[in-house]
């Protein structure tokens, strides 16, 4: 990796990158007191200003449900912090490895090191979660690191811009602007590691720049996330997991169930429960405090054409009003829709859909969604409902993804020591919890030579010695 200090045209950005490499190749790695130090002062920060964030996060979104941001952001940040400040003297520790025999009584040991910098590219739809739980991670792992949100938050980039430089040393963590031309630029230094939470498409782009350097990268990227309800399922049950699974942050989360497969015959009678619930859940009034708006107009038009396109290739919208409806189109609420219908050639069931609307594609037997699945992008999440195992069973062998929960939709992300990450188009790597600093450290394993092993037996003038070993 390049960290000459051939520089690109000066800018801030090169600057603070490069005063973070100089202060890593410096200074020792820091002590588990350190780490807890930066964690604790990252914990208060949170706390201190958690109704400035919420808030700042709400006013970019239009509006943004303030329990979801508690439940989906805040909590799950501090719970990240708790559990890594719990664990973090038994994963800095030394490894134990066993020794082969031959090297008997020598020692193995695998020895966590700090990468150097970490960058971090996050998108919009979680951005204080998908800021932060990596930067732990990272911080946990002894890294320095530098974090670039999405533009499409600017009021909670900027605060959060100037909460951490207010909670930390510049070389140490910190987050940069979001003007134009950042975002390349960003990709393109020669972090130690760089971790990029968005699209498939721009994916591509930062693996591209980030090869260029040798660059190590975590790709948490979008995807098609399908959902299977067995003819096993207990309906009711399933429409309702769904259905709030499917309208949490208005469907604008990574792992949102994306599409569901339903036994045929049971098809009508599910995507009416599911509208039901969609209904019971979040009311039918567009200006109700618990449903998210879309985060832009551009997002907003991006859903009605999906929605425009499965429609007029025979899909049936089963929605309380139209997107167009003023009421709900002025405050960038998209009404919540379940298309009924859907076949493989809609754009809905082409793109991640990354919003309220909700397709169903009716099954005759239980081969069919595996066949599917396998035909296209290995999905970030998938979902299954039922009490027949051998049907169950049979997904979880056959399909590959990034994670899955059974008999409900996102919970397997809340799991503290369970793996985030994708497979294929839907990513690369993992973190969370232990995970996350196994991703950010180099495991580099230490051999401890016995004085009391007989390798010397080995050496040359060879003669009669290999007999002896
Ligand atoms: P996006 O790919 O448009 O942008 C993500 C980030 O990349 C932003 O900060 C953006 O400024 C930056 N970026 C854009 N062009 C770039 C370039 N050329 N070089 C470097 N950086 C660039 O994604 P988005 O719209 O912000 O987020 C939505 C997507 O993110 C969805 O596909 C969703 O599934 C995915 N996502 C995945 C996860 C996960 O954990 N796997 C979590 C949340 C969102």
């Amino acid at each position: 990796m390049d960290h000459s200090l051939k520089r690109l045209p000066v800018s801030a950005l090169d600057d603070a990158f490069h005063a973070m490499v100089a202060a890593s190749r410096s200074a020792p790695p820091p002590a588990l007191a350190a780490r807890l130090d930066s964690l604790k002062r990252l914990r208060s920060m949170l706390a201190d200003n958690e109704t400035r964030l919420e808030q700042a996060i709400s006013a970019d979104f239009g509006h943004r449900c303030a329990v979801e941001t508690t439940i989906a952001e805040t909590l799950f940040v501090q719970g990240e912090i708790k559990h890594t400040m719990k664990m973090l003297p038994r994963w800095m520790a030394a490894r134990r490895i066993a020794t082969s025999l031959q090297f008997w009584p020598a020692r193995n040991r695998l020895m966590p090191q700090p990468l150097g910098v970490v960058g971090i590219i996050a998108p919009w739809n979680y951005p204080l979660q998908l800021t932060l739980a990596p930067a732990i991670g990272a911080l946990a792992a002894g890294n320095r690191v530098l974090i670039k949100p999405s533009e499409l938050t600017p009021r909670f980039s900027a605060l959060l811009k100037e909460l951490i430089a207010a909670a930390f040393d510049a070389t140490e963590f910190s987050v940069t602007g979001i003007d134009d031309g950042i975002a390349q630029a960003f990709a393109a230094l020669p972090f130690d590691h760089l971790v990029f939470t968005g699209s498939t498409r721009v994916g591509r782009i930062v693996a591209e720049a980030a090869g260029r350097n040798l660059t190590p990268v975590t790709l948490e990227l979008g995807g098609k996330s399908p959902t299977i309800v067995d003819a096993s399922a207990d309906i009711d049950e399933a429409a309702q997991r769904i259905a709030y699974a499917k309208l949490l942050n208005a469907g604008q989360t990574c792992i949102a169930p994306d599409y569901v497969f339903v036994p045929e015959p049971r098809g009508d009678e599910f995507a009416g429960k599911l509208h039901r619930n969609m209904l019971q859940m979040f009311g039918t009034n567009p200006a109700n405090s618990d449903y998210t708006s879309i985060i832009s107009d551009q997002h907003y038009a991006r859903l009605e054409g999906l929605l425009r396109d499965a429609v007029a290739r025979g899909a049936k919208p089963l929605s309380l009003t139209s997107p167009e409806d003023p009421a709900w189109k002025k405050l960038r609420k998209f009404p919540p829709t379940v298309v009924v219908g859907a076949t493989p050639d809609m754009a809905i069931m082409q793109e991640e859909i990354f919003g309220p609307l909700l397709p169903i594609i009716g099954y005759r037997e239980p081969d069919e969604p595996i066949r599917y699945i396998n035909a296209h992008d290995r999905p970030l999440a998938l979902y299954w409902f039922g009490s027949n195992e051998a049907t169950r069973d049979a997904v979880l062998a056959r399909t590959v993804s990034g994670g899955v929960t059974i008999n409900d939709c996102l919970l397997h992300f809340a799991q503290m020591n369970q793996p985030m990450g994708g497979v294929g188009a839907s990513g690369i790597g993992h973190y969370h919890g232990e995970w996350g600093f196994n991703s950010f450290s180099k495991l580099k394993p230490v051999f401890y030579r016995s004085p009391f092993n007989r390798m010397k037996d080995l050496y040359p003038p060879y003669g009669a010695s290999i007999a002896r070993i």
